[in-house]
């Protein structure tokens, strides 16, 4: 993904997901724009794929709990449960 591919669908995630953390975590709302990720439900190397309906935005850390994996973060600071995850 290009950058300025990446900056595009950030700002059409964040019109639609608001500029937090997908997956709730306990700071989930005290992220800037720039500083949250772009963050793939299906990682492509499990053959996810770089349409929206696979990008969400993630914070650093949950990003980076996740790695590759198709579970969602579980780290303790996560607060609450994954709404839509499975849709
Ligand atoms: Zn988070």
């Amino acid at each position: 993904m290009n950058p300025k591919k990446k900056k595009r669908i950030k700002a059409e995630l964040a019109s639609d997901y608001g500029v937090r953390c997908w997956w709730n975590c306990s700071v989930a709302d005290q992220f800037s724009f720039e500083q949250l990720t772009i963050d793939h439900l299906r990682p492509t190397s499990k053959g996810g794929s770089d349409s929206p309906e696979n990008l969400r935005l993630a914070c650093k850390q949950c990003n980076q709990s996740r790695g590759d994996s198709l579970s969602p973060p579980q780290q303790r600071y996560r607060s609450s449960s994954l709404n839509g995850y499975s849709s």
